[in-house]
């Protein structure tokens, strides 16, 4: 992987680029919210693309040909990193891609979770296994953005990969960067305004997958979840009925869906423990433009005026 060392890498020695036709140099984003950083970033300076766009699950993303086509203009490639979107490196070996690529968790010390790494999945449905290592193992939790402090370093990050890759914007760049980085510290002062309203001991949330270990490690909430951090290994039937007992035993009253993945886990683990599913977490996507978390200052947004309310157990 071609790391900053490179990214000053000058311009004309990287292939097919359009610039030499004079169009917008083009970023490829992995996810959604990655995106939607780059566009906060770079503005009109560049045309992005992102791969995984909204309400897709980047943890089980199958990019297609056009995906891996669009690389050959690319300037810059930026991706999460800490085993969230490894089809992204995948691409970029496949399509010969030789110019810069940021991983935007750079420099953030990763929270580590019982998780399965190398999950195989043989045609689905009845012939679905587990995996076969035993025992789960120490894997990095990818989901670094929703701690709003990482959020405002991948800005930093990908404002100093943008300058190296579009030099003659830089200064507009950086300029982007820091009001944008100040608005994410605003944002973060809110968040933690808003949960430092909830009783400590309220402060338990369900979700169908361990997106919020960073969320809750930043705010102070306990999050639990079925599936582990990511979406590819199957909850287990002993940790399911497992969390229908804490729900019960201890009157946790937020439990929620989100954006992607499959429902019924968590809307049976609702029905057993007698909750209601309070709404949809955005976790690991944005939603559609127009939706209520188009943004990741949106998402936040969002996901804090459903779990405040929740936590505290009001009528659902
Ligand atoms: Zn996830």
């Amino acid at each position: 992987m071609r790391r900053r060392s490179l990214l000053a890498l000058p311009a004309l020695l990287l292939p097919g680029l359009a610039r030499a036709q004079g169009a917008a140099p083009l970023v490829v984003a992995s996810f959604s919210i990655l995106g939607d950083l780059v566009r906060e970033v770079a503005g009109p300076q560049v045309r992005l693309r992102t791969i995984a766009g909204p309400n897709v699950d980047a943890h089980s993303f199958q990019p297609r040909p056009s995906d891996a086509e669009a690389l050959r203009e690319a300037a810059l490639v930026v991706r999460n990193g800490l085993g969230f979107d490894g089809w992204m490196d995948r691409m970029v070996r496949a399509a010969g891609y030789r110019g810069p690529v940021a991983t935007a968790t750079d420099g953030i010390t990763p929270r580590m979770m019982a998780g399965h790494a190398h999950n195989h999945s043989h045609g689905g449905g009845a012939e679905r296994r587990q995996n076969h290592s035993v025992g789960p193992r120490q894997v990095p939790d990818p989901h670094a953005w929703q701690d709003l402090r990482h959020g405002a370093h991948y800005v930093r990050g990908i404002a100093s990969a943008l300058s190296a890759a579009v030099p003659a914007q830089a200064g507009a760049i950086q300029d982007a960067a820091g009001r944008y980085a100040a608005r994410l510290e605003a944002l973060d002062g809110w968040v933690r305004a808003q949960i430092a309203a909830v009783p400590e001991a309220r402060r338990k949330v369900v979700t169908s997958h361990d997106a919020f270990g960073y969320f809750g490690a930043a705010y102070g909430i306990t999050f639990l979840a079925p599936q582990g951090v990511s979406t590819e290994a199957e909850p287990s039937a002993g940790e399911v009925a497992r969390l229908i007992r804490q729900v019960r035993a201890e009157g946790i009253t937020a439990v929620f869906m989100e954006n992607m993945g499959n429902p019924a886990t968590l809307e049976r683990l609702a029905r057993e423990a007698g909750v209601a599913v309070r709404g949809r977490l955005y976790a690991d996507a944005l939603s559609e433009p127009g939706g209520p978390a188009a943004s990741y200052e949106a998402m936040f947004r969002h996901n804090v005026g459903l779990l405040v309310p929740a936590m505290r157990g009001g009528a659902a």
